[in-house]
């Protein structure tokens, strides 16, 4: 059976560094990181995720906002939004919760957001930035995925590792992750051909394909790290995009939905506005 890579576990740890350094930097500075979070419309999965943001970043010590718009907001509207918050001292870490309504370009938005405060590390200046290994915010999920596997003390060097998915947000910056430590990477995608022999081969299994239960048991080889992506709700209950119940039988490492990959994805967003503080202030 398959030890458990419980990301709820590793995301407290670091939950708890990041609340004792904002604590240190508040006696040092006299001012605590600012996190801002602008959505638009009423779509309920976009809601959870903002008030988990709001949550966290509050409990944590952060400055927390929310700019919460109509659906109705032009795009200018929402860029001179943008634009202030850019200006705005109390906030290090800016996001514009996606996926955006119809009406609005989502590149435009995340092209306005200054890439000193894009925590989420979506503008192609972060992008780019990662690509060629210079300073700047590792998205969050992928950011996440790699503290999972090293939180076992897992050493990536040299080692068969297989993406599924290839997204600007999760597959081809993970891939990119695995690759800076040294795994020799295979992003695969839907055109892949015997996409579970490939998977076969892999020492390391990240799966971001967002297909409920698609990675089954004999597509794992024995005693490989599997970490799972996918999140959807079925029946009332959270899966993953791996049938947890065949793949645990197999597998030496997995990560479970919930209590994996998801509660990383906020935490490294938290990572990131501390960071972007520290920036700032000169103290990284
Ligand atoms: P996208 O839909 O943007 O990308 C899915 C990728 O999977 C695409 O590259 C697609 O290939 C590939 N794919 C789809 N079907 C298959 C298949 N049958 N075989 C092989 N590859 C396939 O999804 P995201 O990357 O945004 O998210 C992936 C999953 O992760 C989703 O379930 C999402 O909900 C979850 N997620 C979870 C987060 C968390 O915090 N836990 C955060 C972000 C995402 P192609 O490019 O050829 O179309």
């Amino acid at each position: 059976m398959a030890e458990l890579i419980k990301g709820k576990e590793v995301a407290q740890k670091i939950r708890e560094e990041v609340s004792s350094e904002i604590e240190e930097l508040q006696k040092k500075t006299g001012k605590v990181p600012g996190l801002a979070v602008v959505i638009m419309g009423e779509d309920p999965a976009s809601q959870t995720y903002v008030n988990n943001k709001e949550k966290t970043s509050k409990k944590l010590g952060f400055h927390s906002e929310v700019h919460r718009l109509p659906e109705s907001t032009t795009q200018e509207e929402l860029l001179q939004l943008v634009d202030r918050l850019n200006n705005d001292d109390n906030i290090n870490g800016l996001l514009v919760q996606l996926p955006l309504p119809d009406h609005i370009e989502d590149e435009a938005v995340i092209h306005a957001i200054s890439p000193e405060k894009d925590v989420d590390g979506f503008h192609p200046v972060n992008v780019g930035n990662m690509m060629i290994g210079e300073k700047c915010y590792i998205p969050c999920t992928p950011h996440g995925v790699i503290k999972m596997i090293e939180h076992v003390g897992y050493d990536l060097k040299g080692k068969n590792a297989v993406v599924i998915g290839r997204s600007n947000i999760v597959g081809k910056p993970v891939s990119l992750l695995l690759l800076d430590r040294h795994a020799t990477v295979t992003i695969t995608h839907s055109r892949t051909q015997d996409l579970p022999g490939v998977c076969k081969q892999a020492d390391v299994l990240v799966v971001a394909a967002g297909k409920p239960e698609m990675v089954k048991g004999d597509w794992i080889k024995p005693g490989a790290v599997v970490i799972d992506v996918g999140i959807h709700r079925i029946d009332d209950k959270l899966k993953g995009d791996v049938e947890f119940e065949s793949a645990e039988k197999v597998a030496g490492y997995i990560s479970p939905v919930p209590g994996g990959v998801g509660p990383m994805t906020i935490t490294m967003l938290m990572h990131n506005t501390l960071q972007s503080f520290k920036f700032k202030h000169g103290l990284e």
